[in-house]
């Protein structure tokens, strides 16, 4: 059933998840603060609103893809008069748990109804639609977005009520922060110890150091062809999001009394690479960090 569709945001995501939507027979009005990618959307087939009031009239879903949750409320407080009643209101952007929720019951105050719809999959899963949506909200809502989020993704899983997408999103992503730094100080570790790349892997990729941070975004040149690591690391997941997402997982930990140790660590260790060296690298560069701080050895 072809929908009309107001997206929000349409930068190096929501663009071209927009675009997507457009593709699956989809009326698209976008707006976003930038003329590029207004621009961009516009050349995809996406109908350019002047303002995000403009784009949610008429809409019978609005979706979201903004940089953080005071963006999404900032933006839910002046356009949330300007829907219909009990319009379907999708935020895909990765923000607090807490903001979240109070975006949830913001909009059913409102009158509208509410997901949280953060994803995985990087901008090329958003262009290739083949991004995991991880979704909190109720089952009546999370059965209207299904076919839209499932035109821009390849896997779409129901979390939970409200603010479960992003708590599942940040929990998985404080796994793979922890991870890349493991994997990292073990090739430095392995280093010193005059262990070759290739050796340490093909033991650990088949033992139980096997993980997603080893065996697909490999943080060493030459055993995994398609990781950053072998063209400079450019990204892949850039660092700089890595380091937010650890910084909401672990806002998130210490609001609830949890001892995550070593996430609260991952968020300060890619805080600091991401402010530095890190800046425009993938989050597994942060291997040259560790190796440089062991005295860059061998
Ligand atoms: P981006 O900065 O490229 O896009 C955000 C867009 O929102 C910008 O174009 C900006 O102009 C626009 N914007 C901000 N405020 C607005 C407003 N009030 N009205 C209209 N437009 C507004 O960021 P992105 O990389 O597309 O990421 C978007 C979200 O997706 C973030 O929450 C990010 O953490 C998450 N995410 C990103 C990736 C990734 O690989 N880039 C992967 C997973 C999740």
């Amino acid at each position: 059933m072809s929908r009309t569709v107001a997206f929000i945001g349409l930068g190096h995501m929501g663009g071209p998840m927009a675009a997507n939507l457009v593709t699956a027979g989809h009326h698209v009005r976008g707006h976003d603060l930038a003329p590029a990618s207004r621009e961009a959307a516009a050349a995809h087939g996406v109908d350019i609103a002047d303002s995000g009031l403009h784009a949610v009239e008429g809409a019978d879903v609005v979706i979201t893809m903004l940089p953080t949750g005071r963006h999404v409320l900032d933006l839910y407080r002046d356009i949330l008069g300007a829907a219909g009643p009990g319009t379907l209101f999708v935020d895909c952007s990765t923000i607090d748990v807490a903001d979240a929720r109070t975006a949830h019951e913001r909009a059913t105050a409102a009158g509208m109804r509410a997901l949280d719809a953060p994803v995985s999959g990087g901008v090329v899963g958003a262009e290739a639609a083949t991004l995991t949506f991880m979704a909190g909200g109720g089952d009546a809502e999370f059965a209207e977005a299904e076919p839209l989020l499932s035109a821009m993704g390849a896997r779409v899983v129901h979390c939970g009520d409200a603010g479960a997408g992003q708590a599942a999103k940040i929990c998985n992503n404080m796994i793979l922060g922890i991870s890349m730094i493991a994997v990292g100080e073990a090739f430095v570790l392995g280093e010193s110890l005059g262990l070759s790349h290739q050796a340490l892997y093909d033991v650990a990729s088949a033992a139980s150091g096997q993980c997603w941070a080893l065996t697909v975004n490999c943080p060493v040149p030459g055993p995994v062809p398609g990781s950053p690591a072998n063209r400079d690391y450019r990204p892949g997941f850039a660092a700089p999001l890595m380091a937010k997402d650890l910084a909401l997982a672990a806002n998130a930990a210490t609001a609830g009394g949890v001892r995550a140790e070593l996430g609260l660590r991952a968020a300060e260790l890619y805080a600091a690479y991401a402010q530095g060296a890190g800046a425009d690298e993938d989050f597994s560069g942060i291997v040259r960090t560790i190796r440089k701080q062991s005295g860059d050895q061998p």
